[in-house]
């Protein structure tokens, strides 16, 4: 008997999916996923989006829930090279983050490429910074975006800490409903005023593993060798693939972009 009730209550979980606080006395009820949409999820290099939200992504798709990619760089950088090398591996890896995105149950992936230059985003000056947010607003009121999703803030890359602080930016002069944030890269120390602002929520993501899975393998770049003369770059590390092939994803939801984002 216990089984059967285990078994309805995932089935129930699949069709009617939450994200769940984790420390239900600090937090409100469940939030439904389909009170999300439509969704923004900004990705600094393509896999981030997979890597972190993969999941919500999956379970988005299946309700049908209208979700754009904000892809900030082409993730040109991943392997040194010459420009002609870097264009080449920039559009490699746009390739593989709309298959991983096809692979999580999007039939037409909505992929908007801001094309920033990959290690880049700390350089970016203040004039720039006002362009790409009045882009980033114009592209949120076209999607009638009710919900974002950003790199945490104290993430160790500085493009995933630049691209949390422009669209914390774009949200705080236009609010939307829900502003969440997801782990990448976690420091070893998180700042008090950034934990102090976030409320933790989990994805049960059980039934989903596996095909979270193959989306990750999409990134076929980031995995494996990609050709003989640029063997040497980066590979995703074995540790960062089991943290995010967990049972659970876990956002932050952020209340006070404000002192979240100081
Ligand atoms: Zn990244």
């Amino acid at each position: 008997m216990e089984r059967i009730a285990a078994a309805q209550q995932t089935n129930h979980l699949i069709r009617h999916p939450t994200l769940t606080p984790a420390k239900p006395q600090r937090n409100d009820g469940a939030i439904p996923l389909t009170s999300l949409g439509p969704i923004l999820i900004a990705s600094p290099h393509p896999d981030d989006e997979t890597l972190g939200c993969g999941g919500l992504i999956a379970r988005c798709a299946k309700l049908a829930c209208s979700i754009t990619v904000l892809a900030m760089t082409n993730g040109e950088a991943s392997h040194p090279g010459d420009r002609v090398w870097q264009e080449k591996l920039g559009n490699i890896r746009k390739n593989e983050q709309y298959s991983a995105l096809k692979m999580l149950g999007i039939a037409e992936p909505d992929v908007v490429s801001l094309g920033l230059p990959d290690g880049g985003l700390e350089l970016l000056g203040e004039e720039q910074c006002e362009l790409i947010e009045a882009r980033i607003l114009e592209l949120m009121q076209a999607r009638e975006i009710r919900t974002v999703f950003v790199p945490a803030v104290d993430d160790c890359h500085s493009d995933h800490r630049v691209t949390a602080r422009l669209l914390a930016a774009v949200a705080l002069s236009h609010p939307v409903e829900y502003f969440f944030s997801y782990q990448i890269w976690p420091p070893e120390e998180r700042s008090p005023w950034v934990v102090a602002s976030e409320y933790e929520y989990l994805l049960d993501i059980t039934d989903l593993i596996s095909l979270k899975r193959e989306a990750v393998y999409q990134h076929r770049s980031q995995l494996n060798a990609i050709d003989p003369v640029h063997n040497e770059g980066f590979r995703m590390p074995e540790a960062l693939l089991e943290a995010k092939l967990k049972n659970q994803e876990s956002f932050a939801w952020i209340r006070d972009i404000s002192a979240w984002s100081q």
